[in-house]
């Protein structure tokens, strides 16, 4: 009997993996003005360690000291039971952190999150006693440079908002993670029990599609705080950029405690309906940086992979998808000049993966309104020298000299894959070459400057930022889907 069930068995197509529906459930805990927000925190942490779900709390700077302050250690405790994030230092205090990004290169930027988000993310560690594992900005403060510190920091981006999308799907953008703008983030709304119903409508509709892709992300978001107020601690205090002293903060209005009974069952029930589909699978922020750990970082790229990569460049720069990887277009161009650098004897062997994946551009754009040629010992100088370009700056030149002349690394990539063809296939690098001006199709992924993104109502009305949305674009040179894990 058991030999004929193993027979059986063995007689089996391999299994395929069912495909699942990962729920990554995340906190803004951000209230550092009412006091019953900890309570809320307290809440919400130990209903979900009841039902043994881990959620991602995203934990303000100011909010975990205030915590330490008002020795709420049983709040902290409880929060501890899940994964801790970082929601930036002050949250809405002025300048938030797009406007002090706005005027602001790439490294000065960088630097300058740093400074001003450093102290509340070392905080948080230490009073929660674990590495934060995402961040995500106050309101839609969205800013580029964050992502270079959080690359720093090992983190991925947790958050919502319209500054990036690569189709409302995971992706990597400079390097990091990116669950920002996703098709699936639903909510149940805490204080509408009739539109509960509609809720889960909108879960089981977004469950069959994601199954039907092969499995995906639901993004799901509250703040603690929206348990037990009327209206955001931030919006009564630091509205159209004012900006009180400490001393002049007042507190926002509280729901009775019948309201906040009922925003504890609405989320109850909304929890419960989720659970009961054995597809759903609750995951924390870390979870999902290893579900969609990027595949091209120990992939070896063979011949076939790198004339499969070279072949699809062309004008309209922009990422590519090839079966178990992906590159952006900052990451082709980097194995593709790497192998015009080495010698053709040495790239019959293939590639290993990049030591690092670039980042785009972050200077000035060469101008190029027309074509540009060069000679064959020309290019070959200039391969080697944007070869060190890449390994002292980790990022691509906005221009890339021909001896005097400069192009755009658009054009660039262009040429420099068709002359890959042509080694691949045994040929010499042609006599004369030529650049056309070429466009980075990979640019519509990056918002341009809209008054529709900073549309928080913290923001001083009228905000602008474009130049620093103008720099986000250049980095549209490293987006890319990311792959779920088979
Ligand atoms: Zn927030």
């Amino acid at each position: 009997m058991l030999s004929a069930l193993l027979f059986a068995a063995l007689c089996l197509p391999a299994e395929k993996p069912t495909p699942k529906v990962y729920v990554v459930l995340w906190f803004d805990t951000e209230d550092y003005v009412l006091p019953a927000s900890d309570d809320a925190a307290l809440w919400v942490a130990d209903f979900l360690t009841k039902q043994k779900i881990r959620g991602t709390f995203k934990v303000v700077g100011e909010k975990a000291r205030t915590l330490a302050a008002r020795k709420r250690q049983d709040v902290i405790a409880a929060l501890k039971q899940h994964e801790i994030g970082y929601h930036s230092d002050f949250h809405s205090v002025h300048p938030t952190p797009a406007m002090y990004l706005s005027n602001l290169d790439w490294d000065e930027g960088v630097e300058e999150f740093e400074r001003r988000e450093g102290q509340g993310w070392r905080d948080v560690e230490r009073i929660f006693g674990q590495k934060p594992t995402c961040y995500g900005q106050p309101g839609s403060s969205w800013g580029p440079q964050s992502y270079g510190a959080l690359a720093r920091w090992n983190m991925i981006y947790l958050d919502s908002g319209s500054h990036v999308s690569l189709d409302g799907k995971p992706c990597y953008f400079a390097g990091v993670l990116n669950l920002y703008r996703l098709t699936h983030t639903i909510r149940a709304d805490l204080n509408k029990p009739d539109e509960l119903e509609k809720a889960f409508d909108r879960f089981s509709a977004a469950r069959k599609e994601l199954l039907a892709e092969g499995g995906g992300i639901v993004s799901i978001v509250y703040h603690p705080c929206e348990w037990v107020h009327r209206k955001f601690w931030d919006g009564v205090n630091f509205v159209k950029g004012t900006n009180p002293p400490r001393e002049k903060w007042v507190l926002p209005p509280q729901k009775t405690a019948e309201e906040t009974g009922l925003s504890k069952r609405i989320f109850a029930d909304y929890i419960a309906y989720m659970q009961r589909f054995k597809d759903v699978e609750f995951i924390t922020a870390s979870q999902a940086a290893k579900l969609y750990a990027d595949r091209s970082r120990n992939h070896k790229f063979t011949l076939a992979d790198l004339r499969a990569v070279a072949a699809r460049v062309g004008d309209g720069v922009t990422y590519q998808a090839h079966n178990g990887f992906t590159l952006s277009a900052a990451e082709t161009f980097g194995l593709l000049n790497r192998l015009m650098a080495v010698p053709p004897e040495k790239a019959k062997a293939g590639q290993g993966p990049l030591p690092f994946s670039p980042l785009g551009p972050t200077s000035r754009l060469a101008m190029m309104s027309e074509a540009v040629t060069c000679d064959a010992s020309q290019f070959t100088r200039t391969v080697q020298d944007v070869e060190a370009y890449i390994a002292r700056h980790r990022r691509l030149p906005g221009t890339i000299w021909l001896g005097s002349v400069g192009v755009t690394p658009e054009a660039y990539l262009r040429t420099l894959a068709k002359v890959v063809l042509e080694r691949l296939d045994g040929r010499e690098i042609p006599a004369n070459l030529t650049f056309q001006p070429t466009t980075l199709a990979a640019e519509k992924y990056v918002s341009a400057d809209d008054p529709k993104l900073w549309g928080w109502v913290i923001f001083p009305p009228g905000f602008r930022a474009p130049a620093m949305m103008d720099l986000a674009r250049r980095q549209a040179w490293t987006i890319k889907p990311a792959l779920l894990q088979p």
